[in-house]
């Protein structure tokens, strides 16, 4: 069935929302560029020119419990990748302060693990409260499966937001993960949000899914209430079970950015990893649906990718203005 994407996209902003009922097999048809127009008019109406930027860094590296296909720190591969223990607070707290001096909006520790330690949630607070205490950054973390009363404490130090990303579909889930389930995924997004926390949560495409499986994930973020959607591309690493998979394509990249865009209108899609899957390292990207990124290089505090990609989010006439550094009331 031929759909004018542009038209599809004015019903969206009027108010239409796509059902998983809908037959969308027009969205692997259409062609790309007008599908990209119409995925970029909805953003502009949604999110505006803003482009929210967040950055990472490993808290805790290696040795996990838990094994994801894809990553390269579970111990059920033989990646060699570097394994630390939870970092000196002293040292996140620098990381932090140096990513709200380049201007990010977010900062995140992303721990390796099911779960922390007793003790090392108790230090993770200590950082925490550190650096709501000291900075004006937002605060969010990925520390895995928590209870209700972690997330209430992580609240009361200053996290506004928690990364738990569904990976991928229902159906594809077992396909990526056998030691912990969709559902497990979901009650957690469900603890957190019943806590007041905002949750970021998305995936990785490439891990052997179809597009079916992409559209599903897409409804199944939307029903969740997701505001940030992190589409992350599959890099294969070496030692993984899932090295040997072919690279995704541009298009197919930015083809499921457009995909999420139009399920998701009001959500941020958040450009993650695998950008350099992208000729020009993602800024197709920006004039496809995405609204936010995660920047820097993933996994240092190194300011030059996050000044680079201001430098090109700026000629594509975004705005990467933290809200803490506007006049006013702050509003977005
Ligand atoms: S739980 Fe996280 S760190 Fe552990 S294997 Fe899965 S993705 Fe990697």
């Amino acid at each position: 069935m031929a759909v004018d994407c542009l038209k599809l996209a004015d019903e969206i902003i009027a108010g239409k929302k796509l059902e998983e009922s809908d037959d969308l097999s027009f969205f692997l048809a259409a062609d790309l560029a007008e599908l990209r127009q119409g995925a970029d008019r909805i953003r502009a109406h949604f999110c505006g020119d803003k482009v929210d930027l967040c950055t990472i860094i490993s808290g805790k590296e290696g040795r996990c419990s838990e094994n994801c296909k894809f990553c390269a720190q579970s111990a059920h591969h033989h990646t060699g990748c570097e394994v630390h223990d939870l970092l000196d607070e002293d040292e996140v707290l620098a990381a932090a302060r140096a990513n709200q001096e380049e201007g990010v909006d977010r900062f995140a520790m992303v721990n390796s693990g099911r779960r922390p330690t007793e003790e090392d949630f108790e230090k993770i607070i200590g950082i925490y409260t550190r650096m709501r205490d000291e900075l004006k950054i937002g605060l969010c973390c990925s520390l895995g499966f928590l209870t209700s009363e972690q997330f209430r404490r992580l609240k009361e130090a200053g996290v506004t937001a928690i990364h738990c990303n569904i990976e991928t579909s229902l159906r594809n889930f077992p396909n990526v993960c056998t030691t912990h389930t969709f559902a497990e995924k979901i009650e957690n997004i469900r603890r957190a949000q019943a806590e007041g926390l905002s949750v970021c949560s998305g995936g990785i495409i490439g891990m052997g899914e179809t597009w079916q499986d992409r559209i599903d994930m897409a409804f199944t973020l939307r029903s969740l209430g997701i505001r940030s959607v992190p589409v992350n591309s599959l890099m294969p690493i070496k030692g993984t079970p899932m090295e040997n998979l072919s690279r995704l394509t541009e298009e197919d990249i930015i083809r499921t950015i457009c995909i999420f865009r139009y399920i998701n209108p009001e959500a941020d899609i958040r450009l993650a990893g695998g950008r350099s899957l992208m000729a020009d390292n993602g800024k197709s990207a920006f004039s496809s649906g995405a609204s936010a990124s995660i920047t820097g290089n993933m996994l240092t505090t190194s300011g030059s990718t996050i000044r680079q990609d201001k430098e090109m989010l700026a000629e594509l006439g975004r705005d990467t203005t933290p809200d803490r550094e506007r006049s006013g009331c702050g509003c977005r």
